[in-house]
Order: structure tokens, then sequence, then C-alpha cells
């Protein structure tokens, strides 16, 4: 099942996608969240998917995520293997829908896709144990963090180079059914495959991911675990175009524009 959340003669609404037609669902997907399945949570419309705008998948309060969880990452950077997950946040202002632009922010030098898979929390998660993590996830998505590396380098730790406007492009929905632990993951920068990796090589699969966050802080429906990149990682400029494209899931395109100087 693909959840969508989009905007149709000027109103915002979710809904479930089959093949081109969208069906508008009563309320949120998170409402709904253990039947999702049942007629009776779609409200009757039905809207042409080529005729409606996607927006962000969901609206999280908070976006979790993983730094170093691909071993093909950490080989890269020369880097030893985490003990444990290691976690940093983006602010819910990063964030972004499918077809938006990334903007490069004022005095930018160097600022890096890096495709991930996003994991979207479909009800209140505290202290949940590893076996039962998969019952609190809605589904996933695709995910780009947006990563300013020279912010990155010279502060020490990352809530700048990381949160940005539009530093956190994510849809273009959410995939209920995927099985997150052996997808293909690529990403293409003007359509040069640039990243290519299994999540089978993730060190912290996703039910560990959910487990050992939901000890720290409680994760509430819609945010997203964002679970880290593999090697590849590389810069964009204006006029690039981006996509994250995963297996099973779908491809989020972004393009890429430097901050207009204020005039006034
Ligand atoms: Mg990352």
């Amino acid at each position: 099942m693909r959840i969508v959340r989009f905007v149709a003669q000027g109103k915002t609404k979710y809904g479930l996608l089959t093949k081109n037609t969208i069906s508008g669902l009563r309320g949120s997907p998170f409402s709904h969240f253990e039947h999702l399945s049942s007629p009776s949570v779609l409200d009757g419309s039905t809207y042409k998917l080529d005729k409606v705008r996607l927006l962000a998948p969901c609206l999280p309060s908070k976006i979790i995520c993983l730094g170093l969880n691909y071993r093909s990452h950490i080989e890269e950077l020369k880097l030893p293997m985490p003990l444990v997950p290691l976690i940093f946040l983006k602010p819910s202002t990063a964030l972004i829908g499918p077809d938006d632009k990334i903007v490069l922010p004022r005095g930018w030098k160097r600022i890096d896709y890096e495709g991930e898979l996003g994991v979207v929390i479909g009800k209140k998660a505290k202290y949940i144990p590893e076996a039962a993590a998969k019952e609190y996830v809605l589904g996933y998505t695709c995910f780009n963090d947006v990563s300013d590396r020279h912010a990155q380098a010279a502060d020490g730790q990352w809530t700048r180079a990381k949160g940005y406007d539009t530093f956190a492009p994510i849809g273009p929905w959410i995939e209920t059914e995927a099985n997150p632990d052996n997808l293909r993951l690529e990403t293409y920068l003007n359509g040069d495959l640039r990243q290519s990796a299994s999540t089978s090589d993730l060190i912290f699969r996703i039910s560990k991911l959910v487990s050992f966050i939901s000890g720290v802080m409680t994760l509430l429906p819609g945010d997203v675990i964002a679970t880290g990149t593999p090697s590849g990682i590389g810069p964009m400029n204006p006029g690039d175009v981006v996509e994250v494209k995963i297996q099973n899931i779908g491809t989020l395109t972004n393009s890429v524009v430097a901050q207009e100087r204020q005039t006034s």
C-alpha cells in the first residue's frame, strides 16, 4: 500500500495510491494505523496522480538521522565501526517534498547529497523491544540527508550542517509493504549513478534503530528515521537534479538552486 499526501483543488489531503489513482483518506493514515486496509478509511474521493501536487508524505515532529550506518561508507571514510547507533536530529523545518527545490544557503561551499531509506513511525513508541519494533512502523520512503560538509567539519557537531531549510527532502510516498532489510538503494546526480547499495549492508537494522531510538526519545506518529547513507556521497551544484531511488518504494527527485541574495 502506498500513502501519499497531496494538494488537490486547494485542499491538502492524505490518500492511498493504486497505480495512477489516489483514493482520498478520511483524516490521516495515523488515525487509521491499525486498519488502513479497511474500505471505511476512504472518503469516496478519487484523483489522478498527474493532476495533483505531491507533498512530503508525513509531517514529522522530528527527523532522527543515523551517522555512519553502512559498512561501505565507514570504509570509505576510514573510520572505526560504531558500537551503538550514532544519532542526530534534523529540524522539521528542513522538510521538503518530491520535486521541491533544495536551496543551497548563502555562502555555501560544498553541499552533499546522501541517499537514505526513511522509516515513518505509525504510532507512539517508547522503550520498544526489537522484536516488536516493526509494529510501530507505518512504512518506508526515500530520504536525502542534505549536508553542508564545510559546516560539518568546522562545527564539530551537526546541527547547522544538517539543519538548513530544505535539507530534508522526503517522498514521494510511504510504502507500507517493503522489506526494509533487503532493498537496493541508488542515488543519481543528473542521471549518473553515484550511490548503489543494499540495506542489507546496514550495521544497525530497522528494528534495532526503532528500539534504540525509542529508548532515548518518544517517537510520535509521522516521525522519520533516516537510516544512514552508503558510500558515494558527493557535492551538488545549482542546476543539478538529484534522485534517490529505492527498490519497491519509488524515486524522490529534487532539483538544486542557490539562495538568492535578499534585496532589502
Ligand atoms: Mg546521512
